[in-house]
């Protein structure tokens, strides 16, 4: 039925970079041998489910948006891959993303655009618009994303989807392919809190093959979702998160969400964190300069493209010539950005003074949460953008993520979940709900109270 559904729409959509319907029939058919065996089904068995391309999948694409890996086909799973494939999901296929997962709107794809279901015209957000779009059009009901800097909240926000970034180092990093290795981070998309409790549980753990994977129990994030509830809570407003570039209607559909908490038992707490503001500035040094040293392997000589290499040329132009071809503008512009903030004579200046700011936010982040038990704020200032809008305004497409890097940065745990409709445009607003490191279980306990 979702294969059908992907038929119908994708065209219009296009959620999908590559639809492997020969894969995923054959691991529906695996699924109905093993019932008909009367063996132990997975916990997800049968659920058909789209895969940013971000992961490795053994024999299947992985272009991560980018020509440079175009028909590049990995000899190996990501663990994210392993762990769902021994959950019986069912991997419809390969979704749309930002170039490198950089990117607020999916247009950085070297592959075109993905529209948003509730108006193609209009972007699904960014890294992950694929995921988010494919869960918004009905063409699966579970997708999973990578959250950066945002990309899975911001998408599901603009596409009125759940995502949720869990604790950093909650889901391994083994076979994502790396962007900034201290930020990225995997998680679920569903269309219910409860749904992407469901994933959550079969995607987290301890994965020795990722150094910086948490070595500690899965918090109870499926007892939490069946669980919801914010009586007694503590619930933190921060002040930096509204005024100047908000839309009026999401700020609306906020304000109704926080009366909602306070009706529903949750004590309202104001808390005042100026460094928020500083969030975007450091973001937008860290994890270019990651990127400056982790895209460094594309060289064309070990994966995919390579251009010019025609026997006359040096390594070293080849090189310059697969890079020149092979990454598209804003990878290009990030990979520049961070090998300037990184130079010598620059270093404490940019990347130094970045590292500092974060270090703040994370103890602003521990102040606040002596305070409340979860923070809350709207996803994103604004709901979808027109496809076009802000392309040729790097500034103004980093706005998109004023109120989700701050998490990254501190490495704790965050969801959006839809909260309305802006009266003035009728598009999805996201709630955004923010809490400690290790306590992911709480967002879904609230999530699943107030959606
Ligand atoms: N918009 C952010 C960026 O472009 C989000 C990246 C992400 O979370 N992958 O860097």
């Amino acid at each position: 039925a979702h294969l059908a559904r992907i038929d119908a729409v994708d065209e219009k959509v296009h959620a999908f970079l590559h639809v492997d319907r020969e894969g995923a029939l054959a691991q529906a058919r695996a699924v109905d041998e093993k019932r008909a065996r009367g063996e132990k089904l997975g916990p997800l068995a049968g659920v058909p489910l789209a895969l940013k391309d971000i992961f490795t999948t053994r024999g299947v694409p992985t272009t991560v948006g980018s020509k440079m890996l175009e028909g590049w086909i990995p000899p190996y799973d990501a663990t994210l891959v392993k762990k769902l494939k021994a959950a019986d999901v069912v991997i419809l296929g390969k979704t749309n993303m930002d170039e490198f997962a950089m990117g607020s709107s999916t247009e950085n794809s070297a592959y075109g655009p993905t529209g948003n279901p509730w108006d193609l015209t209009r972007i699904p957000g960014g890294s992950g618009g694929g995921s988010s779009a494919a869960l918004a059009s009905y063409e699966a009901p579970l997708a999973i994303g990578t959250d950066t800097g945002g990309s899975i909240r911001q998408p599901a926000a603009v596409t009125g989807t759940v995502g949720v970034k869990p604790t950093y180092g909650a889901v391994s990093r083994f076979g994502m392919v790396a962007f900034s290795s201290s930020l990225d981070q995997g998680g679920p998309c569903a269309r219910t809190v409860l749904d992407a409790a469901l994933l959550h549980e079969a995607i987290a753990g301890h994965d020795p093959l990722d150094s910086t994977s948490i070595d500690a129990p899965v918090p109870p994030v499926v007892e939490a979702a069946r669980n919801g509830s914010v009586q007694g809570m503590r619930v933190g407003v921060v002040k930096q998160f509204r005024g100047e570039g908000y839309q009026a209607g999401v700020v609306q559909r906020f304000d109704e969400s926080v009366e909602l908490l306070k009706s529903l038992g949750a004590e309202i707490v104001e808390v005042d964190c100026p460094t928020f503001d500083l969030a975007l500035s450091a973001y937008y040094l860290i994890a270019p300069s990651e990127c400056s040293s982790n895209l460094a392997r594309f060289d064309g000589l070990r994966y995919g493209l390579r251009a010019g290499d025609d026997g006359t040329r040096s390594a070293e132009d080849v090189t310059a010539l697969t890079r020149e071809a092979g990454f598209g503008p804003e990878v290009k512009r990030r990979i520049i950005l961070g090998t300037y903030a990184l130079s010598s004579g620059y270093y404490d200046a940019w990347f130094g003074s970045a590292q500092k700011v974060r270090t703040l936010i994370t103890r602003e982040f521990e102040k606040a949460f002596e305070q409340v038990d979860v923070i809350v704020s709207p996803t994103t200032p604004t709901t979808a953008f027109a496809i076009g809008e802000r392309a040729d305004d790097p500034m103004a497409m980093y706005l998109a993520d004023l109120c989700t890097i701050p998490t990254n940065l501190a490495g704790n745990a965050a969801m959006s979940l839809p909260c309305g409709l802006a009266p003035e445009d009728g598009l999805p607003v996201g709630l955004q709900i923010i809490a400690p490191a290790l306590k992911d279980d709480r967002l879904y306990k609230v999530g699943a109270a107030v959606e």
